[in-house]
């Protein structure tokens, strides 16, 4: 028999299975198969696909496979639903929200089982994190529903929503999707992933039992090709997405010029960043929450320990230690860390990568131990001897994989941290807070935890920077999401313009028929006039068709010199607001000390009556000076979370912004869009009218005295189209607004799939003298997330 100090030394823990009896008994019940959910009940099974047990293999339920037909089904029961749904009180949406909570709540610990028989995460997470953090979503967005029509004026719902969810949080995906859509006034089709549709039914039933109106949410089960009818489906007004980069790629192509609204979760290889300062023992406890919770299939994982160079290897130490003592096996048992990987096709994937890893030099290290006998099962796996470059420092393996590398300096570490095509997240660990929050305010990630790790609430924004998509989930920026501005009020008068069709003349020179100086207005790239790389022109046309003035042909090259440009004075980011509202108000004085000229300008190429003209400059200073008191005001949020943190929700520039300006309002539209970029801290390369550039070129000499920093503002004249497809192509631009027509608009967001940049597309005629607010500056901004915790 063992003695107790035996026990205390090996610390073995004997089996504590948590009971799936009421899981069996609910799927035998349904042992003929689950149909859709739509509105308001289950459809009749159509042709299945398995559902299994990852820890076991054995077959758990059928699923109906749905075809677009079904989705058609499902998306009309959710058109149908919407008006009396949107036109709810929010404080009768709230209570159907705080229903659905407390029935989440009712059912906590089946739901639990559920999710780790169908996942195979650990019982312990799905019932300690996954299920009260549905609770969570369901309450904090009971509350927005009560507050959306205040806290939200001139806003409305989006419509019908199609939600595509992942794997690896099947249920707490589906709240962080159902509920703030809910709370805005949308009604929902929501697809959740193959491997692990069982607990999104079993939220189904919950809607039943709560008593929410029909067509409010509705499921349809499926793989990639049912997800991909949604995203087709034409009356479908919003896709919210989480999964692979991949697919979140295809997304963006196939919803291009649909008008959808879009915001998509992708995926990430996020750094987990240990300073020689760190409490190495509360760090390796941080790592095994970074890539071991949840099996390390987690888009925010720590998959990447930076560790400084002069205590690496005594941490790795001491990660072995752990890891020797982390417990791999049966989700259902209490005492289990690390559960079974959701697929065969995961577990290939993962072992694919990780051969391929070792076949270019890295090392890998696990603690001894057997792997259960049957089921998915990868052990917690460390890696070392990797480069920067190398498959494993670069791919999401989506697994249970660390691997590590080292740095020397505070600057090395991040530049490591963002040697990275992704954005999500990332964990820093020092005892010195200016080190921290140096590091959480220069690393590109949209959420940051201090010291901590793998922290979530509903209450704080949720989402990436760069090829991690774009789009929040969670607190105020999230529910933002599930909304649109309504219409500005005024109607404008003016009538798209056609793009001009543009003539290239060779050279340099006097506009045809007018005086013999050189009047060809150039680029402005860097702060400097530059010559165009194509050495052509083009004639600037009034209304009668007389040449006004000559203008350069910009293209591909000179978009990349002013890009370049751009990337290069991103001081201009880090310098303080104030600052740069003592720029734009001296930006605003210079063009008013110039009215005059502007506005005959104007006159003389758009044939504006003398008031118009006068009126649109006049606007367009109010509107610099609106964005300059902007500047230092536009701030963020301290996100009510856990107790013992301050969540900082912090509006950062996208860095580089790519700017189509419309043709008609030559300089209001200019100013509209430049001015709120720049003011939030970006800098950006405009194209402006391409019919009327002269107002653009004239400001060089505002840009100019009134201390704008060079390459902060870049201007290229030339073809619309050719412009707005050489910045959607760039992958140096950050984000992309683009005013003009739909064909445009739709070449633009397919363009920007390749690095997934954030675009705000709009169709001319608008407004100008309306187009200002807020909403300009959300959208030259992005919500970065930073979790300080506080307290010994
Ligand atoms: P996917 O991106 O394929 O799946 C996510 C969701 O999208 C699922 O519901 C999926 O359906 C659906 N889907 C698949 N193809 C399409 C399509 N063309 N149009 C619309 N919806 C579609 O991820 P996988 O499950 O294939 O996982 C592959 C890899 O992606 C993982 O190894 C991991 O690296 C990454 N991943 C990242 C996640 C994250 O949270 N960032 C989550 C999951 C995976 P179905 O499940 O039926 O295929």
């Amino acid at each position: 028999m063992a003695k107790i100090t035996d026990i205390l030394r090996t610390m073995e823990y004997g089996p504590s299975p948590e009971s799936d009896e009421h899981v069996r008994a609910w799927l035998a019940s349904h042992r003929d198969g689950f149909g859709h959910f739509v509105s308001g009940r289950f459809l009749k099974p159509g042709a299945l696909f398995d559902v299994n047990n990852p820890a076991t293999g054995e077959r758990i339920a059928g699923v109906t496979q749905g075809t677009a037909a079904d989705v058609d089904a499902a998306v009309r029961a959710a058109r149908k639903a919407l008006p009396k749904w949107s036109g709810l009180s929010g404080d009768a949406r709230a209570r159907h929200l705080y229903a659905l909570a407390r029935h989440v709540q009712k059912r906590e610990r089946f739901l639990a089982v559920l999710e780790s028989v169908d996942n195979g995460k650990p019982i312990r997470e799905s019932r300690d994190i996954d299920v009260p953090l549905v609770a969570r979503h369901f309450y904090h967005h009971a509350g927005w529903a009560s507050l959306t029509a205040s806290e939200f004026p001139g806003h409305r719902p989006v419509g019908v929503c199609g939600q595509i969810i992942p794997w690896n949080f099947p249920l707490l995906m589906l709240a962080w999707k159902i509920a703030p859509a809910l709370a805005a006034g949308n009604t929902v089709v929501l697809k959740p992933a193959e491997f692990t549709p069982l607990t999104a039914l079993a939220f189904a039933e919950i809607c039943i039992e709560a008593g929410l109106p029909p067509g409010v949410v509705n499921i349809v089960t499926g793989d990639g090709s049912t997800g991909a009818a949604l995203v087709a489906h034409e009356a479908v007004d919003k896709i919210a997405f989480t999964g692979s980069t991949e697919v979140g790629r295809a997304i963006r192509q196939a919803t291009a010029g649909t008008g959808k609204k879009l915001s998509l979760e992708l995926g990430g290889k996020s750094p987990f960043v240990v300073f020689e300062d760190a409490d190495l023992d509360s760090a390796v406890e941080g790592v095994v929450d970074a890539i071991w919770f949840n099996q390390g299939e987690v888009c925010c994982a720590g998959s990447r320990l930076l560790a400084a160079e002069s205590i690496a290897e005594k941490l790795y130490a001491k990660l072995r230690a752990r890891m020797a003592h982390l417990r791999v096996g049966d989700p259902l048992d209490k005492s289990t860390d690390v559960g079974a990987i959701v697929a065969p096709v995961q577990l290939e994937r993962i072992t694919r990568l990780v051969d391929q890893g070792v076949r270019e030099g890295a090392k890998i290290w696990r603690a001894p131990g057997a792997l259960p006998e049957r089921g998915c099962f990868y052990p917690p796996t460390l890696v070392t001897d990797v480069e920067p470059a190398s498959t494993l420092a670069r791919e999401e393996i989506f697994g249970p994989v660390l691997v590590t590398m080292t740095f020397r300096t505070p600057d090395e570490a991040i530049a490591l941290a963002n040697n990275s095509r992704y954005g999500l997240s990332a964990s820093v660990w020092t005892e010195n807070v200016n080190r921290a929050l140096e590091f959480a305010a220069r690393v590109k990630a949209g959420v940051v935890w201090i010291n901590s790790t793998n922290l979530f609430d509903a209450a704080a924004g949720f989402g990436g920077y760069r090829e991690s998509g774009f789009g929040r989930e969670g607190g105020r920026e999230g529910l933002a999401e599930y909304l649109v501005a309504d219409a500005p009020k005024g109607r404008t008068n003016a009538k798209a313009l056609a793009p001009p069709a543009l003539t290239a003349l060779p050279g340099q020179g006097p506009a045809p028929g007018a005086d013999a100086i050189d009047r060809t207005a150039k680029l402005y790239i860097g702060g400097k006039q530059a010559r165009p790389d194509s050495g052509y022109c083009y004639a600037v046309l009034d209304p009668k068709g007389a040449a006004v003035g000559l203008a350069g042909l910009g293209n591909r090259k000179d978009v990349r010199n002013a890009v370049e440009a751009a990337t290069k004075a991103s001081s201009w980011g880090a310098a303080t607001a104030h600052n740069r509202a003592q720029v734009l108000y001296y930006v605003a004085e210079n063009l008013e000390a110039r009215a005059t000229e502007f506005a005959e300008r104007l006159r003389a190429m758009t044939g504006a009556s003398l008031r118009e003209a006068r009126e649109e400059v006049e606007t367009a200073v109010r509107r610099t000076f609106y964005y300059a008191g902007f500047a230092d005001k536009y701030d963020g949020a301290v996100h009510a979370t856990r107790t013992r943190f301050v969540t900082l929700a912090m509006n950062e520039p996208w860095g580089v912004m790519g700017l189509v300006c419309p043709n008609e309002a030559p300089l209001l539209g200019f100013v509209s869009l430049v001015m709120p970029a720049i003011a939030m801290g970006n800098c950006v390369v405009v194209a402006p009218s391409a019919a009327y550039p002269l107002s653009a070129t004239d400001f060089y000499s505002v840009l100019d005295t009134s201390d704008v920093p060079a390459g902060v503002v870049n201007i290229v004249t030339g073809d619309s189209a050719t412009l707005a497809k050489a910045l959607a192509d760039h992958d140096g631009v950050d984000a992309l607004w683009y005013v003009g027509s739909a064909e445009g608009a739709k070449a633009v967001e397919a363009a920007s799939a390749a690095n997934l940049k954030a675009t705000w597309t709009r169709q001319a005629p608008l407004d100008w003298r309306e187009a200002q607010g807020r909403e300009f500056l959300r959208r030259a901004t992005q919500v970065k997330n930073i979790w300080t915790p506080y307290g010994e």
